[in-house]
């Protein structure tokens, strides 16, 4: 038995023969052409079909694995266009005389070696995809036939990176996982493999050898462990793992269009936490009732300078009307502490959790706050927006805050430009001031969404990013808890509701306190929505309410 050590980027245990890719490769000749205009004319030609050919791969795809998978080959689609780099090519053609399958091949080099020495991960992933734009309209040029696998059972496919395109021309029915010897988690293929649910290995090095071709191999997507030729008992093992995730995800995919409700008929709302609008897909694909938590402050960190309104209210309104009149929780700007960015010079601070951070700097700087209000009030009449405030511990802040709406819905309204009259404005609670303030807090807003991942940081006076404080750092804690109960019952006493987006939502372990709390809305990531829903179908409340609220509140816990 041989053990490979890689990274797992796509969940999943499958067994099958490993299969290396074939790929043909076209073969570069080069020679002075003497009608370079005819030349310009072949290469326009090829362009044009591989613009038609992604735009399939971009249907096929949409089909197979939703609009981001698609979006992968219209960017391709783009980069084939691109100006400087058809630019790049004329003037190889032109200037140099260089045949059009040359002029290509020099300028994907060019192009893939500046993506790849750029600082930004992102970026450095460009490299690949400029290489496959060309690989393809090289593929046209030169007559060459795509690659695939030539397998009358479904393998494990082994290769030394997979181009996006290559990854969604493969006949998925043959596929059972992939292995590659290079590659990133956050390259195309890791989220191509993740959207379709294929079990998948990266960064495995040289340590597959040709030899090994058709031999059983195993991966387990989900710590990037692969057996080659495994013994009996290791066999075993990993086969009762299969077996589990298999009936698992069957009995979650059961649970789709399912209404998240007890045994005893109490209702919860499932809702999904997203950082931009590309992961509305993930949230309708795993049946979540809505957006419960947008952390608009990636848009922010996405981008080299302050992202204008027109920028955030194409962002904003992307996410609504992709979740279809579902409801999208918007949260304001929340940066500072660990998310920095440059372009906004905050001062070196400290202590930066307690320092100029999220709700505080919008009401320091208001050009900023006014830009990101109207983005999200335009962006309101094209779905169902609830906007929310982080970081509050006082009154008056949410007061200003408000003011700040009140402000942009009247200049809207001069303007002529259409808004929701009716969006729901709330607040996270995330502070221990703002929890036992919640009373007072609840009659100035329409919903609490708690934030636990900063209430357990500041009710423990534990740095969330702290590694070394392990146990310390514990959101079971009572005090922790009691101050969500509180929270609870004077949202309930003042008619509005209450959620949770912190991590702590879609810890299993604590579903049944939540629901004997009555708790409304629990937003999680995406792939945690149909564990959660399980669970809460499971519970009954009835039942477990006492000897929750007793745990809770009595004093037989001598752990804390
Ligand atoms: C939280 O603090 O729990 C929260 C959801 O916000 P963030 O993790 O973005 O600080
Ligand atoms: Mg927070």
């Amino acid at each position: 038995m041989i053990t490979i050590q890689g990274k797992g980027v796509s969940t999943g245990v499958a067994l099958g023969p490993l299969y290396f890719y074939q790929r043909v490769k076209s073969t570069v000749t080069r020679y002075e052409v003497a009608d370079t205009e005819a030349e310009w004319a072949r290469f326009k030609a090829a362009q044009e079909k591989a613009i038609a050919e992604l735009g399939e791969l971009a249907e096929k795809a949409r089909a197979e694995a939703g609009d981001e998978a698609a979006m992968l080959f219209e960017t391709h689609q783009m980069m084939a266009e691109d100006l400087d780099y058809e630019e790049s090519i004329q003037t190889a053609i032109n200037d140099s005389k260089l045949n059009a399958e040359a002029a290509v091949s020099d300028t994907a080099a060019q192009f893939a070696e500046m993506f790849a020495s750029m600082d930004d991960a992102y970026f450095q992933a460009r490299a690949a995809d400029v290489k496959d734009v060309s690989g393809r309209i090289l593929g046209i040029l030169t007559g060459a036939v795509a690659g695939g696998v030539d397998s009358p059972v479904p393998v494990i496919l082994a290769a030394d990176d997979l181009a996006p395109s290559e990854t969604v021309q493969l006949d998925k029915s043959k596929i059972l996982g992939f292995i590659t010897e290079g590659g990133s988690g956050s390259s195309h293929t890791a989220i191509l493999a993740r959207t379709m649910g294929i079990p998948a290995i990266i960064g495995v090095g040289d340590a597959l050898k040709p030899e090994m071709a058709g031999h059983e191999v195993i991966v387990d997507g989900s710590n990037g462990n692969i057996l080659i030729d495994a013994d009996e008992a290791a066999r075993a093992k990993m086969l009762r793992k299969m077996e589990e995730q298999k009936k698992m995800q069957a009995l979650l995919d059961e649970l789709k269009g399912k209404p998240n409700v007890t045994k005893d008929g109490q209702s919860v709302r499932i809702y999904c936490n997203i950082g931009s609008p590309d992961d509305v897909a993930a949230v309708l694909k795993n049946d979540a009732g809505g957006v419960g938590l947008f952390r608009s402050e990636f848009l922010y960190l996405n981008c080299d300078d302050y992202p204008d309104e027109e920028y955030q209210f194409k962002a904003y309104k992307q996410a609504l009307s992709d979740m279809g009149g579902r409801e999208v929780v918007i949260r304001t700007l929340d940066i500072g502490a660990d998310k920095q960015i440059g372009y906004f010079n905050l001062p070196n601070e400290e202590n930066p959790a307690l320092g100029n951070r999220a709700l505080r700097i919008c009401l320091n700087r208001p050009e900023i706050f006014h830009t990101q209000i109207r983005a999200l009030y335009r962006a309101s009449a094209f779905g169902k927006l609830s906007i929310m405030f982080p970081m509050v511990t006082s009154v008056w802040e949410v007061r200003e805050a408000k003011k700040m709406c009140e402000r942009v819905k009247k200049e809207l309204t001069a303007e002529g430009i259409p808004f929701d009259n009716d969006v729901e404005v709330g607040i996270m609670i995330e502070t221990p001031a703002a929890a036992i303030i919640s009373d007072r807090l609840a009659k100035e807003v329409d919903f609490f969404s708690c934030g636990t991942n900063d209430l357990t940081q500041y009710t423990l006076a534990c740095d969330r990013q702290n590694n070394d404080l392990g146990r310390f750092f514990n959101p079971h804690h009572p005090a922790v808890l009691r101050l969500l109960k509180m929270v609870c019952d004077n949202a309930h006493r003042n008619g509005i509701w209450v959620g949770i987006c912190g991590e702590l939502g879609a810890d299993l372990a604590l579903t049944e306190t939540f629901l004997s709390i009555g708790i409304d809305e629990l937003s999680v990531s995406p792939r945690s929505v149909l564990p959660l829903r399980q669970k809460v179908r499971e519970t009954d409340v009835r039942v477990v309410r006492e000897k929750v609220l007793a745990d809770l509140m009595g004093d037989e816990n001598n752990e804390i």
